[in-house]
């Protein structure tokens, strides 16, 4: 089995040796020596802590978000940029591999369809979305590819005079995947290295359409070691459990739009079924209308410790009171308030500023509170995200709430605690514990002064290292 010593650790303010062993911490002491066959590592004094993990996450769009080549402005604005920006992303693909466009625009090259697309590339199968999010253009290669064997398209597959289909399609997202299959899910390696640089050794994908088919994909790059992180999936209801090692079912994910409120009891009972299934109900409440409806719910169905709350974007007082009576946890972003604190400081009604993404209010309540980056609508750095919980500061330099603000070591905890019970009880580092750590080059006393991505040296999941910054590591 392989073995590694790290030497020299801070633990918890101690100068420590630390043995993993077998997917475990399986000796810590002052005075632990090399075995002779096991790997050493120096850790010089830097902090070694339990992996962050990050309460929620979308993998797959973060994942395609990467992958993709952005063809419209402020990047692309005419036509010769767009053939260069996608010759040089195409030259970096496998042969058969689709490549995919995103934020195109008719200021960029016109109405774009297949022939226009052809003559800029033809080396790939292309599809690229409009930036309206309706329409996806494809150029002939990806239409060969994707026509059915009926040879019959959705009603949103324009054709011209003459029969032929243009390469656009309308609203024909479901569709598409459905015909893309496998090739519709992005690959996970580039997502899951640029998390494990954060340090993060564990995500809860929040997105509601996950089923049977993302469980799959996640499996498969688990299993390749694409992503290396362990993984709590929530998704719909018919989402089945899972067999594979390092995933597990989560909730059941619920938007809530004050727009197109469901009925009551029709919520009730579809809370009941979540339960019923041995999950939680996860509810996206981002107003406070959601958070009332999400709230009286989950009280009339019988609120469990699995069910969580995402964002409580604006929490007042009277809800925070209801919500600490509830079993229930909350998972923020509080990198939101430096990515959007300028824009809320414009859109949200003054009476709600004060209740923005509040982090130590719920602290104070009992209310047991987790962080997620909700990338790719936020950015993925966990240490950022730390940062604004601390600092309560908008890009732009605005304040918001500063009574809400942590300490280093409470932002810290944000993104300590077990996927399956976020906000509660943090990870640490003991004996028989998981091997599912980073190492700072620094001691704590001052990572937490700066909060700062690049103070990590070394990730670890079941004790295999995932990432290391480069530098040398011991003999
Ligand atoms: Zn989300």
């Amino acid at each position: 089995m392989t073995s590694l010593l790290i030497q020299d650790a801070e633990i918890q303010g101690e100068i420590s040796q630390v043995r993993l062993r077998s997917g475990k911490i399986t000796a810590i002491g002052p005075d632990l020596e090399p075995d002779p066959s096991e790997s050493v590592m120096h850790a010089r004094g830097g902090a070694l802590l339990p992996g962050l993990q990050d309460h929620h996450i979308h993998l797959l769009a973060l994942a395609a978000a990467t992958e993709s080549v952005p063809c419209g402005p402020p990047q692309i604005n005419d036509q010769e940029a767009l053939k260069r920006a996608l010759k040089e992303h195409a030259s970096n693909l496998q042969p058969a591999q689709w490549l995919r466009g995103v934020g195109y625009h008719e200021s960029v090259n016109g109405e774009l369809d297949r022939n226009r697309l052809d003559a800029l590339i033809d080396s790939h199968p292309v599809r690229i979305q409009h930036r309206s999010g309706a329409l996806w253009i494809l150029n002939s290669r990806a239409l060969a590819e994707i026509t059915p064997a009926s040879g019959i398209f959705p009603d949103g597959a324009e054709k011209d005079e003459q029969g032929r289909l243009t390469g656009r399609l309308y609203r024909a997202d479901a569709w598409l995947r459905s015909q893309l299959g496998p090739r519709s899910l992005p690959p996970l390696s580039e997502v899951g290295q640029k998390l494990a640089s954060f340090g993060v050794t564990g995500v809860c994908d929040a997105t509601p359409a996950n089923g049977q088919s993302e469980l799959e994909a996640f499996a498969r790059a688990r299993a390749s070691g694409a992503l290396p992180q362990n993984l709590l999936l929530m998704g719909h209801t018919e989402l089945p459990a899972s067999p594979y090692p390092g995933i597990e079912r989560g909730a059941v994910k619920y938007m809530l739009d004050e727009n197109a409120l469901p009925a009551e009891d029709d919520l009730i009972a579809q809370i009941k079924d979540a339960h019923g299934q041995g999950r939680g109900m996860a509810f996206h409440c981002v107003t406070r209308t959601e958070l009332v409806i999400a709230l009286n719910a989950l009280e009339r169905a019988g609120a469990t410790a699995w069910d969580r709350i995402e964002h409580a974007s604006i929490t007042p007082p009277d809800l925070l009171d209801w919500l600490a009576r509830l079993p229930i946890a909350v998972v923020t972003q509080p990198n939101f308030i430096f990515e959007r604190g300028d824009a809320y400081t414009v859109s949200v009604e003054s009476r709600d500023q004060p209740w923005l993404y509040r982090c130590a209010g719920f602290l104070h309540a009992g209310v047991p509170l987790a962080g997620g980056t909700d990338a790719p609508f936020g950015e993925p750095n966990p240490w950022a995200a730390m940062q604004a919980a601390v600092e309560r500061r908008s890009a732009s330099g605005t304040l918001l709430s500063l009574e809400e603000a942590l300490s280093p070591e409470a932002a810290l905890r944000l993104f300590q605690s077990p996927l399956g019970s976020p906000g509660r009880k943090s990870n640490s580092i003991q004996v028989g514990q998981p091997a599912d750590l980073l190492l700072l080059k620094v001691p704590w006393s001052r990572a937490r002064d700066r909060l700062d991505a690049a103070d990590l040296q070394a990730t670890w999941v079941d004790g295999q290292q995932i990432w290391n910054d480069g530098e040398e590591l011991g003999q």
